[in-house]
Parts: C-alpha cells; structure tokens; sequence
C-alpha cells in the first residue's frame, strides 16, 4: 500500500453542487460492505486519509445522516441525494469515497474486498489493514 502512486481523481454528487477532488491509486481498492446501511445504499467505497479529500464546492450543501454508534457520517448532497463520500465508522480520520462518483478518465481498475460489516465488530477484529487505510505513510 505504502508505495502505490496517487493520482488525482475527481467527481461530486448528480446535480453537481458537490465538487470534490481525492488523491489516491489509479487501481482502486473498493470496499463493498453489507452493513444495514451499506446494503440499502449499495454503498460501495474506497477508503483514504481525511487529507487527501479536498472538497471543492458545495461545503453548504452537504447534509448529514448518523445513527446507532453516530460514528460514521452519512454525508450526502441535500438537492439531488447523492452520497459521493462520508466518514466511515472502520475509519473516522479518513473518508469513504464512492468510486461510481468519480469523473471518466483516472480509474484504471478497481479491486473489489467484501466486508462484513453485519458482524462489524468481528470484521474489524480480523482485518486490522481497514484502519491502516485512512493513516498517511
Ligand atoms: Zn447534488
């Protein structure tokens, strides 16, 4: 992980109001998950440290979603309700970015890891690397 190459992807919600742009791998390594939420949302993510997301626009137009811990922030735009990254509860000082949201053109590949999140505490016991993708090098 250490020595995979950042590039510069960018992308935003449906109606374009939230605009952001993430640093992270051109090969993207994508959590999809089978929590509650997750499951309704199909919410698919990639996770990177909370410093390689810069949002761009639309900082007034994010509304937030929490319940059960309050620990991940369900971020979403509030004219077309569309989650294009949140802060996940496997990592708080990072971002769960959705691959789906990004513009054409800089994903080369996307890897794809099932996530447990129905036995969260049991998944998060035996996958310790989840949490080590939202620390810098
Ligand atoms: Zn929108």
């Amino acid at each position: 992980m250490a020595d995979e190459k950042l590039v510069k992807h960018k992308g935003g919600c449906h109606c374009g109001k939230v605009r952001f742009e993430v640093m992270a791998p051109a090969i993207l390594h994508v959590y999809d998950c089978n929590c509650s939420i997750c499951k309704k949302k199909q919410n698919k993510h990639f996770i990177v440290p909370k410093d390689h997301l810069t949002l761009l626009e639309g900082k007034d137009n994010l509304t937030c979603y929490t319940f059960n811990t309050h620990a991940a922030k369900h971020l979403f735009c509030k004219t077309c309700g569309v989650q294009s990254f949140y802060v996940p509860r496997s990592n708080p000082d990072g971002y769960g970015v959705m691959p789906h949201c990004l513009d054409e053109g800089t994903v080369e590949d996307v890897e794809v890891e099932d996530c447990d999140g129905q036995n969260w505490e049991k998944f998060i016991a035996e996958n310790p690397g989840i949490k080590e993708r939202s620390k810098k090098e």
